[in-house]
């Protein structure tokens, strides 16, 4: 049989011929090409943050829901978010933590009561100010309100303890908007051991806690494994049948022997149950040089205070302060935090890692370069100077996470 390989021929022509797209070189520019470019990329692309305490700072500020809220539609003095400093640093979907302290588990009732308030508040923000704010439920909720301008309010419940001893509170829980549940908080509670406690009641899971997992594997509510031990993330990543998050943990290899951040054991796994770790911004998370230093400096302030008979409140005390932190114990820089992406990347590849600042939850630690909402362009400068690509950083900013979203909400809808 005769064939004709002519059509072939033009048809490799036609292929060789193609103009390539052309592959931008961000190592070659200068700094301030490099820091332009990655400004715009952080306004272009959608920019999802795992963890931010607004609500939380809020609520310390005094909110309560009668009294007006405190405005962050307008630049703040304090804290580390507001709509202007967001739009600088192309910040488009903060999860709010409706963060639960563990404190609150001790009385029954009071966990889910917060939990119910913090989310009042964040629809009232969202409500006060809808040329600013929008609530968001899904994926698709973020792109339409990016698409708008809008900054989404998604909510993640920081501490499975606002679901009380009920099963029921997690569909509950998603009729609110809660689209991921961090298991614990810094105690142990009913549904499995924390890593900053000592006390390990279950060493892992409980019974309950398995439970939990399953129903939000069910409902379609995203299973954070920030804060929990060891043994209480291998036993959900056993358990989950969909991808999970950490949305606001570091690597253990910069912290050695801190379990709130994660090992590489545990990246790996989680790397394989297709996941995605969110990168926690604070200097203790980052550094643990940072983090003993700063118990010390903590430790020479107090005595220097009483030494001098000053409060904290004094300026003069208050220039002694920040003069003495910054010659003892300086803070870690932007690119310590692409460390940990960088490492993050070596072990699993750029698949599996995000942004999770938790910003407004970790005081005066953020290190330099990423103090507040306004400076994630240096972070993504610092990427490209590293040679990550634009498609990378996209991964970064928002589709490794949307991609665990999507399955968590797919495979709930396969439930009904
Ligand atoms: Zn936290």
């Amino acid at each position: 049989m005769k064939k004709n390989y002519s059509y072939l021929l033009i048809g490799l022509i036609a292929w060789a011929c193609q103009p390539k797209e052309t592959t931008i070189d961000y190592t070659a520019m200068s700094d301030a090409e490099r820091l332009q470019v990655a400004t715009e990329m952080a306004q272009s692309t959608i920019m999802v943050d795992g963890h931010v305490d607004l609500p939380y700072r809020m609520k310390v500020g005094g909110f309560t829901l009668q009294r007006e809220i405190l405005d962050v539609s307008v630049r703040t003095d304090g804290g580390n978010f507001d709509f202007p400093r967001s739009k600088e640093g192309g910040l488009d979907a903060p999860f709010m933590s409706i963060y639960i302290p563990a404190g609150n588990q001790q009385i029954p009732g009071a966990s889910k009561a917060l939990a119910d308030s913090l989310i009042l508040m964040t629809e009232r923000l969202a409500k006060t100010f809808p040329d600013q704010f929008a609530m968001a439920y899904s994926p698709s909720d973020i792109e339409t309100n990016f698409a708008a301008g809008k900054i989404s309010l998604p909510m993640g419940m920081e501490n499975g303890a606002g679901l009380e001893d009920d099963i029921a509170n997690v569909e509950y829980f998603y009729d609110r908007g809660i689209r991921y549940i961090t298991l614990t908080h810094g105690k142990a509670n009913l549904i499995g051991d924390s890593s900053y406690d000592t006390v390990r009641l279950y060493n892992g899971l409980s019974e309950y806690g398995e439970q939990v997992v399953k129903e939000m594997n069910r409902v379609g509510i995203m299973v954070d494994l920030s804060h929990v031990s060891d043994d209480t993330f291998k036993d959900a990543l056993a358990i989950t049948q969909v991808p999970v998050i950490a949305s606001h943990s570091s690597v253990r290899k910069f912290t050695p022997g801190f379990e709130r951040n994660m090992s590489d054991e545990l990246i790996q796994a989680m790397a394989k149950n297709g996941g995605v770790m969110m990168i926690n911004f604070g200097g203790s998370f980052i550094d643990s040089a940072y983090a003993s230093g700063s118990s010390k400096v903590r430790e020479h302030i107090v005595n220097w205070l009483a030494e001098n008979n000053m409060s904290r409140s004094d300026s003069a005390a208050q220039a002694y302060i920040s003069e003495y932190t910054a010659a003892n114990n300086p803070f870690p820089t932007v690119q310590r935090v692409a460390d940990h992406i960088d490492h993050v990347v070596a072990l699993v590849g750029v698949d599996y890692v995000g942004l999770g600042s938790d910003f407004d939850g970790v005081g005066d630690s953020l290190p330099t370069g990423l103090k507040d909402v306004s400076m994630y362009p240096n972070l993504i400068a610092e990427l490209l100077k590293r040679g990550y690509s634009k498609e990378d950083i996209e991964k970064i900013c928002y589709k490794n996470v949307f991609r665990v979203w999507k399955a968590v909400e797919d495979f709930a809808r396969g439930q009904e």
